[in-house]
C-alpha cells in the first residue's frame, strides 16, 4: 500500500494509466533568423490561445465556471506584454524560440515558487504548464491523450496541469494520484469539482506503478492499493458502493433549506482554513462559513502577514461567499498550534498558557493588524468577527476597545471599513458559565466543542490512556452547551456550534431540541448534517 494525500473523497477501482512527460527537448532545434523565430513564437502563442480557449469551453461543462477561471488565467498570464517582449528580446539574443519562452517563463517561475502566499505559489506552477505548452507546439509534438483512455482508468502522472486535467472524461476515470500536489493544488481543486477520488503526493508512484495494473485509490485516505486482493478488492466495492449511494441520497439536500419536521429554520455552514477552501464550501452547498480559523495564515511562514495580505485573505472570502455570512475567527494560536517566529516561550501547560486571545491582547501591534484588515474586508460581505478562548468578560471588553480604536484609525484615514458585529467561540467552561453575562455584550456565540469537551472533561485528547473521556455526549459537555444555547436564547443573539460536534449525528437531536441557529462543519459534511437535522422534530 502507498500512502499519499486524501485530497478528493470517493473510491476509485480500475487499471492504472500511466500519464508519461512527454520530451521537451529542444537542443537539436537550429536558430534561423531573428524574424523567423520571433514568428514561430507568434504562431505557437496564437495555436496555444486557441488550445487553451477551447480547453476553457470544455473545462465549463465538466468541472465549472470558476474551474475554467484557472485555464483563462494563462492566458492573460500570456497576454501580458512584458512576458512577450522578454521572449522577443531574447530571440534578438540568438535564442531558438524554444529557449526564449524556456528562459522566460523559468525566470517568472523562480520569481512565484519563491514567494510565501499560496496563492501566488500556484501561478508557479501555471507558468510552468504555459511553458510546456509553448515548447510542445513549437515542437510539433502531440500531447497526451487523456481524453480517450477506456472507462476505469486510474491515471497516474508526476503531476497534473491544469491543461491535462481539463481533458480528462470524468465518465472513464475512477481516480487520479500524482506524485507532487496537497489539498489546494489545481489538480486537488478540479479532480473535487469533477467528483473524481484523488491521491496526491504518493511518492515515486510512476516508478512502482505499471500500465494496466489493479488499483484501489482511497481518496479519503490517501491510500493506494497496488495489486490488490480479491477480498481487497470486494471490500472497497462494498465502500464505494456505499459511498456512491450515500452521496446519490445526499444530492436532493443540495439547494433545499434546514428546515426541521416541525418547521424550524436552521444553517448549515462550512469550517474552513484557507480563503480558497470558501468554493469547497460553496460546492458542499453550504450557507455560510461558520469559522475560518485565520491562523492557518500565519503558519508555515517566517514572519507574520501584513495587514494587506490579511485584507486580501479576508476580503477574497467575503466576495466568493457573495454576500452570505462569512465568519472570522481572530488568531488562535498556542497550544498545539505553535507558531516559530512569534517567539511564545515554552510552557509546562501550553493549553492553559499565553494562547488565542490572552495572547493577542497583549500583542495589540499585531492584533490591531489582524482587526483593521477584518474591518476593511467586512465592507466587501457579510463578515462577522469571532474571538477564541474566551474565558472572562474583561477580555472581550478589552477586544471591543481595540476594534473601536482600529475603526477610529481607518476613519480618519479615510479607508472604506464596516464595523463587523462581534461573537464568541464559548469553547472553556468558565465561558459557558457565564455565557449569561457574556451574550449582553456580543452578537453571537459558537460553541467550540472540540476545545469545550476537553477542558470540560480535563482531558488531554492526545493521551490514549484518558481518552475514552474525551466525548462531547459526556453529560457535562452536555450540559454547559445547553446552558450556553439557553443563555444566547434569552438574550436574543444567535447562537452556532462550530466544533466537530455538530456533525454528530447522535447530538443533532438535542442541538434542534435546545435551539442550536447554526452548525457549522468540514465542508464534505454538509449535505449528511442538513439531512440529519431536517429528519429531527
Ligand atoms: C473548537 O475548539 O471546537 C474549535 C472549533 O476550534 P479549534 O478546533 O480550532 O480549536
Ligand atoms: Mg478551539
Amino acid at each position: 500500500m502507498l500512502q499519499g494525500i486524501g485530497a478528493s473523497q470517493g473510491y476509485g477501482i480500475g487499471k492504472a494509466v500511466i500519464i508519461e512527460d512527454i520530451s521537451l527537448d529542444y537542443s537539436a532545434v537550429k536558430y534561423t533568423t531573428a524574424e523567423e523565430e520571433k514568428s514561430r513564437l507568434n504562431k505557437a502563442v496564437e495555436a496555444f490561445t486557441a488550445e487553451t480557449r477551447e480547453m476553457a469551453e470544455g473545462l465549463k461543462a465538466s468541472a465549472g465556471e470558476k474551474e475554467a477561471e484557472i485555464l483563462e488565467g494563462h492566458l492573460t498570464m500570456l497576454a501580458d506584454p512584458f512576458m512577450l517582449s522578454q521572449m522577443n528580446d531574447n530571440i534578438d539574443g540568438g535564442a531558438v524560440a524554444e529557449a526564449a519562452v524556456d528562459t522566460v517563463c523559468t525566470m517568472f517561475y523562480d520569481m512565484f515558487a519563491g514567494v510565501e502566499d499560496e496563492m501566488m505559489r500556484q501561478r508557479a506552477s501555471d507558468v510552468k504548464d504555459i511553458k510546456d505548452s509553448l515548447i510542445r507546439i513549437l515542437l510539433g509534438v502531440k500531447s497526451v491523450d487523456i481524453a480517450t483512455v477506456p472507462k476505469g482508468s486510474i491515471l497516474i502522472a508526476k503531476d497534473f496541469t491544469p491543461s491535462m486535467t481539463s481533458q480528462i472524461n470524468k465518465e472513464n476515470v475512477s481516480a487520479i494520484v500524482t506524485e507532487v500536489g496537497g489539498v489546494t493544488s489545481h489538480s486537488a481543486i478540479l479532480a473535487r469539482a469533477m467528483g473524481i477520488p484523488a491521491a496526491l503526493s504518493v511518492i515515486n508512484v510512476t516508478q512502482i506503478v505499471e500500465n494496466g495494473d489493479m488499483l484501489i485509490v482511497d481518496g479519503f485516505k490517501g491510500k493506494v492499493f497496488t495489486k490488490p486482493s480479491d477480498a481487497e478488492i470486494a471490500e472497497y466495492t462494498g465502500k464505494q458502493k456505499a459511498y456512491l449511494e450515500e452521496k446519490e441520497g445526499l444530492k436532493v439536500y443540495f439547494n433545499k433549506p434546514t428546515i426541521t419536521k416541525s418547521g424550524a429554520k436552521k444553517k448549515v455552514y462550512g469550517n474552513i482554513g484557507k480563503a480558497e477552501d470558501a468554493q469547497n464550501v460553496i460546492q458542499n452547498g453550504g450557507e455560510g462559513i461558520g469559522l475560518f480559523r485565520t491562523e492557518f495564515l500565519f503558519m508555515d511562514r517566517d514572519r507574520e502577514p501584513t495587514e494587506e495580505e490579511q485584507f486580501e485573505a479576508y476580503s477574497t472570502v467575503a466576495k466568493a461567499m457573495d454576500g452570505k455570512e462569512v465568519i472570522i475567527r481572530t488568531l488562535d494560536i498556542g497550544g498545539d498550534k505553535a507558531i516559530d517566529y512569534l517567539k511564545i516561550d515554552k510552557e509546562e501547560n501550553p493549553f492553559l498558557g499565553f494562547r488565542a486571545i490572552r495572547y493577542c491582547l497583549k500583542n495589540t501591534e499585531l492584533y490591531k493588524k489582524q482587526l483593521r484588515a477584518l474591518l476593511r474586508a467586512a465592507y466587501f460581505g457579510d463578515i462577522k468577527i469571532m474571538l477564541p478562548l474566551v474565558t472572562s468578560l474583561d477580555e472581550v471588553k478589552a477586544a471591543k476597545a481595540l476594534i473601536d480604536e482600529c475603526a477610529a484609525e481607518l476613519e480618519s484615514e479615510g479607508l472604506s471599513f464596516r464595523m463587523a458585529p462581534l461573537g464568541i467561540m464559548i469553547e472553556t467552561p468558565s465561558a459557558a458559565l457565564i455565557s449569561d453575562l457574556l451574550a449582553k455584550e456580543v452578537d453571537f456565540f459558537s460553541i467550540g466543542t472540540n476545545d469545550l469537551t476537553g477542558y470540560t472533561m480535563a482531558v488531554d485528547r492526545g493521551n490514549a490512556n484518558v481518552s475514552h473521556l474525551y466525548d462531547a455526549f459526556q453529560p457535562a459537555v452536555l450540559r454547559a452547551i445547553e446552558m450556553t444555547i439557553k443563555n444566547a436564547k434569552k438574550a436574543g443573539i444567535m447562537v452556532g456550534m462550530c466544533g466537530e460536534a455538530a456533525a454528530d449525528e447522535r447530538l443533532i437531536p438535542k442541538l434542534v431540541e435546545w435551539g442550536l441557529d447554526e452548525f457549522s462543519v468540514t465542508p464534505s459534511s454538509i449535505l449528511q448534517t442538513r439531512r440529519n437535522i431536517c429528519e429531527c422534530e
